[in-house]
């Protein structure tokens, strides 16, 4: 990675840390890894939650201690912010589901115009149970990934269903919560340079290597944009987002 290293970490895209804490929804992809960083960031104290659904990439969940591991120890500013984590048992999800996430099914498009990766109502259910942890713990701050730019047109990932949402859990519980979706608007190139701006080229590796973003699973090449199959959708996005990414820098 060439390119001059930004004149501070942590201060390109935060200006100041709100003096609260937050909860991030981690599942240990490249986004939510970004947001992690970004909270860290943005926050006082910081939280995780992750969900096992019967996911066909359940890999992603052996990344996420690996990944808060390096974060703890290769960014002093950041580590002692790092708190609990927790993961939390969704099997039910993959079992009312017929997906390509969460069974042997093709990946494919769908008369509706979805992807079968599609898993309906997955992130309502995240964060209805971050908030419910968020409730008990007093963490009204939650953290996702989501993103319209340039996923498949989810529609639990889009800006409306999330504000929606917001408004829902604020009523639904009596008590206010905020979520956060720093990378709604950013494609994956434009994510790749958020770590960047967060933490330079030490946050672009530990993500590049750590992150896991393939549907399949696969983690056994390294390739310059991290491991993956290299052909499934959300390979396709990732690499293409790094060749942007490292073209422009290089
Ligand atoms: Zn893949």
């Amino acid at each position: 990675m060439r390119g001059a290293k930004p004149a501070s970490w942590a201060g390109e895209a935060v200006t100041m840390p709100i003096r609260e804490p937050a909860l991030v929804l981690f599942s240990g992809g490249q986004d939510s890894a970004t947001c992690l960083a970004w909270a860290l960031g943005a926050f006082d104290r910081v939280e995780t939650i992750g969900f096992d659904y019967g996911q066909r990439h359940r890999v992603e969940l052996a990344c996420r201690d690996r990944l808060a591991e390096r974060l703890r120890r290769e960014f002093p500013g950041w580590g002692p912010k790092l708190g609990a984590d927790r993961i939390v048992d969704l099997s039910v999800l993959g079992q009312i589901s017929e997906t390509a996430l969460t069974s042997d099914a093709a990946i494919a498009f769908t008369e509706s115009g979805l992807p079968t990766t599609f898993v309906p109502g997955r992130n309502l259910l995240f964060f209805a149970f971050a908030a419910a942890i968020g409730y008990r713990r007093g963490l009204r701050h939650l953290v996702g990934g989501m993103c319209e730019t340039d996923y498949a047109g989810y529609p639990d990932c889009r800006d409306d269903a999330l504000k929606a949402l917001q408004v829902a859990l604020t009523l639904g519980m009596n008590k206010r919560f905020v979520i956060h979706t720093p990378l709604m608007w950013r494609d994956k190139r434009a994510t790749w340079q958020l770590a960047y701006e967060l933490g330079g080229d030490a946050l672009v590796e530990l993500i590049r290597e750590e992150s896991h973003s393939c549907y399949l699973g696969e983690r056994s090449v390294l390739h310059d944009w991290g491991y993956g199959c290299g052909t499934c959708p959300a390979c396709e996005l990732r690499r293409n987002g790094w060749e942007a990414f490292a073209s422009a820098r290089s």
